[in-house]
């Protein structure tokens, strides 16, 4: 008989297919067997440069075919000498450049690795989380809103399970999900609806099924080639480099022509002239620069995964230095995400909760007396539904326990938590008091799931007990309220009267205004004939039974992350879907928000138009009980008004906020696969002072790409312009062309890279951030290049001229004038280079701070003496030693540029400090 399709499957035949257990899944070693025969679970990706094309690419470089030509004409006219250095020059050039190339590259590569896709997997009969390329067929996977689906999955159980397949069926409409059989055999995939597909999201509910198909076999798989994404990769800085860079090809090969046309009509050899043209254009044209900036970028980015930020999208490194304000959630990014439970409020009672952490032991007690939760009727409902309805699960740490005990240490019991802390918090509370989900389980089963959404800011599960059935719901309290008609008051259901539920609404207000997070507690049971498929028709007639506040710290080092933030003129926004009052309690803690600051909810926002709230926006700082779709109206508010906004998200309906932001951000430990993949950054440990320190990386790395553009392109016109003034004023060449790539080489090359991974400057976060569209040579930088490069140019050429004038005319004397040229030409640079470190000048920095940078120099400067007093390279380079005089005229001449223009800093007002800070700093007060 033929085998059935994958749908048309039932539980057993499915077992028996992929020989695997839904309970346990599979055994680790038998994963492993069937990676091995299977392969991973991954779509084959195009092909990569290996590294010879990527050497070989080098010298397709424009400037290297010139340089190319160069060489054969000197062989061809006999220079040897001359073609065989050239050859050297490039060959040295190319090995540079491959090495920038390949760093940069293999940084991305790492990058792509980190943002890898992860699966919940059974296995062994544990709940694990694996990299998804380990999946096999059989694995048991658990799906749940906001997983990106990792294999072709045919369901087992599901629980309003939807999934977004545009992807793979063009159906933009997320499709409903369920895990019966279906009988139909031949099926298009849209109507598959008890499989889940490989790449495919789920946007709601959650499931457990069996991993049918792995990597090309996959449906996805039969598609990959179509859908093989090419990411840009290019920043729009790069962009505009490049645009620049060919710019500056036609600039130095029009000043080049100029100076061998003045050089030849005022009597210079023709061959001479023609190959210092060349040189001279080889060495004005910053070719480095491009793989400089991508190492500044890529080596950035290695500093920001550091601090536990990953760059996704290689761009937002640019608009990160641009951030001006930070749209950033509450719970686990500003507060720890580690909550407990401290008070409950049973109809008109309030009792508090000891105990800290995860570990189940505290009492409740009520007016300082404990109370006996086992006769409590309203007490023990709400820890049963605390229980019930949660999905957490609390795991002694055994193993690491006995240990240290063996070692003779009394520890206490060691407790963790799996799942989502709120519900985790509810689990400790019930068990404290016997009610843990394994004691209830016996007596319980669950029947069905509403999950929560932040969106409905609920849940509810139902459970079969002793034949009936028991709704048990939990959620946010104003919401929950709505849907109660009763309450349990005293013991007795009664109906909730209007002052009953202002009681429960005060008392939710009272326990947010302490900062704590308030949920709210109901039931029903549910006659035979009532109808639970759909959430309308469960959650309804509810029987309200309390409330439970818990704390939820914040995180230490955010306070700081947020003055830092304001002194650095980025304003900070909590956004979030809690309690007006406790997001404004918690705010208030933080600083976050100033004096004449507003706070506003969801529902007020919602009665804003979009015009009102761009004119409100810079003045409100809390945003409460949102929904994730008011978060979009807020980044499109914040950008009309001028603002880069980074915005902070982790669940499946962030999405479109972070997409729509300048600089999504998705939290790596609680976001969801949508989340992470609509961000351009990840916070590895969801930290609201990560953002802080991306953003001061960002900036860091922006500024160091100015300070190595602004180095390189005063090099280039300080060599053109010697060359320049010399042939108009009709002397001879003050640089040989060998000596002008020598320059090239030393000075474009190490010192350069160094200035890419320079240490910021210390008030780098005291300044307005960025515009966006700011000119790269913006801020005094183009006057800096051009300033630096004339006097660097003149300078250059006074001290070859002095030293020729001082000669006896003839050839030697000529090559010593040469010599002294090309030393102060190379020192001026390897001065200039210091005085690019700082936006104002030389003295405002200790030059030996940045050792990457000393030793570039250092090197440098042994060359270069290498290239003077080795006998055997003195034919080579033309060059002749020099003494101390001429020292002294090289040091006078190489320092001036840099010391003259850093005494005119020193002296004039400072430049790069003129942009104030723009949001107010002040005590806290809120206004509404
Ligand atoms: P943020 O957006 O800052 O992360 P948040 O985590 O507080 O905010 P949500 O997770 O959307 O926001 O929660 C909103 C409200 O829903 C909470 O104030 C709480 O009352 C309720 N809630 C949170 N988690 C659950 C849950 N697991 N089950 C039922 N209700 C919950």
């Amino acid at each position: 008989m033929e085998q059935k399709k994958w749908h048309q499957m039932g539980l057993s035949e499915l077992q028996e297919a992929l020989d695997c257990s839904p309970d346990g899944g599979l055994h680790a070693t038998e994963a492993e067997k069937r990676l091995e025969t299977q392969g991973y679970n991954e779509l084959t990706e195009g092909a990569r440069l290996s590294p010879i094309v990527l050497f070989l690419n080098q010298f397709k470089d424009f400037m290297v075919l010139i340089l190319m030509g160069a060489t054969l004409i000197s062989g061809l006219l006999g220079e040897y000498l001359d073609a065989i250095t050239i050859v050297a020059i490039i060959v040295i050039n190319a090995v540079l450049g491959f090495i920038q190339e390949f760093r940069a590259e293999r940084s991305l590569r790492a990058l792509k690795a980190l943002s890898a896709p992860s699966a919940k997997v059974m296995r062994g009969g544990q709940l694990l989380t694996v990299a998804a390329k380990e999946l096999v067929a059989g694995d048991m996977v658990v799906l749940e809103s906001g997983d990106r689906v990792p294999a072709d999955i045919r369901l087992m159980e599901a629980s309003s399970l939807y999934t977004e397949e545009s992807a793979l069926t063009g159906e933009s409409v997320p499709v409903g999900k369920h895990a019966g059989t279906i009988q139909e055999e031949e099926l298009p995939l849209g109507d598959q609806r008890n499989l889940a597909f490989m790449g495919t999201m789920v946007t709601r509910g959650t499931a457990k099924g069996v991993v049918v198909r792995t990597g090309m076999r996959t449906e996805m798989g039969k598609i990959a080639g179509l859908i093989q994404e090419t990411e840009a990769m290019e920043t729009p800085l790069q962009h505009r480099l490049e645009q620049l860079g060919k710019l500056l090809i036609l600039v130095a090969i029009g000043l080049t022509i100029m100076v061998v046309v003045a050089g030849i009509l005022h009597g210079q050899p023709t061959y001479g002239m023609f190959l210092a043209g060349v040189s001279l254009a080889v060495a004005a044209i910053p070719e480095g620069l491009p793989a400089i900036v991508t190492i500044a970028l890529a080596l950035g980015v290695q500093r920001m995964i550091k601090r536990k930020a990953i760059v996704r999208k290689l761009p937002s490194v640019e608009t990160l230095g641009c951030a001006s304000v930070i749209c950033s959630d509450k719970t686990g990014t500003l507060t720890q995400n580690k909550m407990t439970v401290t008070d409950i409020w049973l109809s008109g009672r309030a009792l508090k909760v000891s105990g800290e952490g995860y570990a189940p032991e505290g009492d409740i007690t009520e007016n300082g007396r404990p109370v006996d939760s086992k006769h409590d009727l309203p007490l023990k409902r709400l820890l049963q539904i605390s229980a019930l309805c949660n999905n957490a699960q609390l795991v002694r740490n055994e193993a690491e326990g006995a240990k240290r005990r063996k070692r003779g240490e009394t520890v206490p019991e060691e407790w963790s938590l799996k799942g989502d802390p709120t519900e985790g918090a509810l689990a400790v509370l019930a068990a404290k008091l016997g009610s843990s989900a394994k004691s209830l389980e016996m007596l319980y089963s669950r029947v069905k799931e509403f999950p929560f959404d932040s969106e409905r800011k609920r849940m509810s599960v139902v459970v079969s007990h002793q034949g009936g059935r028991l709704l048990c719901t939990k959620g946010a309290p104003d919401i929950l309220l709505e849907h109660c008609s009763y309450v349990l008051w005293d013991g007795k259901v009664l109906p909730f009267t209007a002052s009953m539920k202002r009681k429960c609404r005060e008392a939710a207000e009272s326990m947010a205004h302490s900062a704590l997070r308030v949920l709210g507690f109901a039931y029903r049971d549910l006659r035979s004939a009532d109808s639970c498929e759909s959430e309308q028709e469960a959650e309804r007639a509810l029987v309200f039974v309390g409330l439970a506040g818990m704390i939820d710290p914040p995180r230490r080092e955010v306070k700081d992350a947020i003055v830092k933030c304001r002194r650095a003129g980025i304003k900070t926004v909590m956004i979030t879907g809690d309690h007006g009052l406790t997001a404004e309690a918690i705010a208030a803690n933080l600083g976050i928000i100033p004096r004449g600051g507003r706070s506003i909810s969801g529902q007020q926002l919602e009665q804003m138009s979009d015009e009102q709230l761009e004119r409100e926006a810079d003045d409100i700082y809390v945003y409460s009980r949102v929904s994730p779709q008011h978060k979009l109206r807020i980044v499109k508010a914040l950008q009309r008004r001028g603002h880069v906004v980074a915005m902070t998200g982790d669940g499946v309906n962030d999405a479109p906020a972070i997409k729509a932001s300048d600089i999504g951000i998705a939290m790596g430990i609680t976001g969801t696969d949508v989340s992470k993949e609509a961000s351009a950054l990840v916070l590895s440990d969801d930290n609201f002072s990560t953002i802080v320190a991306a953003i001061e990386e960002g900036r860091g790395i922006y500024e160091n790409i100015r300070k190595f553009i602004r180095y390189l392109l005063a090099s280039n016109v300080g060599e053109i312009l010697v060359m320049f003034l010399a042939m108009m004023a009709g002397l001879p060449l003050p640089l040989v062309p060998i000596q002008i790539l020598w320059v090239n080489l030393v000075t474009d090359g190490l010192p350069a890279m160094a200035l890419g991974v320079d240490q910021s400057e210390k008030d780098l976060m005291q300044q307005q951030p960025r515009p966006a569209k700011e000119n790269i040579f913006a801020r005094r930088l183009g006057w800096k290049i051009v300033s630096r490069g004339i006097l660097i140019g003149i300078c250059t050429l006074g001290a070859f001229w002095i030293t020729l004038k001082e000669g006896a005319g003839d050839a030697e004397s000529l090559t010593r004038a040469q010599t002294v040229a090309f030393t102060t030409l190379v020192m001026a640079q390897l001065i200039h280079v210091f005085d690019c470190r700082s936006s104002r000048s030389i003295f405002h920095r200790n030059p030996l701070q940045n050792k990457y940078l000393v030793l570039a120099v250092l090197s440098s400067l042994l060359l270069m003496l290498g290239v003077i007093y080795v006998e055997a390279m003195q034919p080579i380079f033309k060059t002749v030693p020099i003494g101390f005089r001429e020292w002294c005229l090289v040091f006078v001449a190489a320092g001036i540029p840099t010391f003259l223009m850093g005494i005119g800093s020193v002296l004039g007002k400072p430049s790069g400090k003129n942009r104030k800070t723009k949001w107010p700093i002040g005590p806290q007060t809120v206004s509404k």
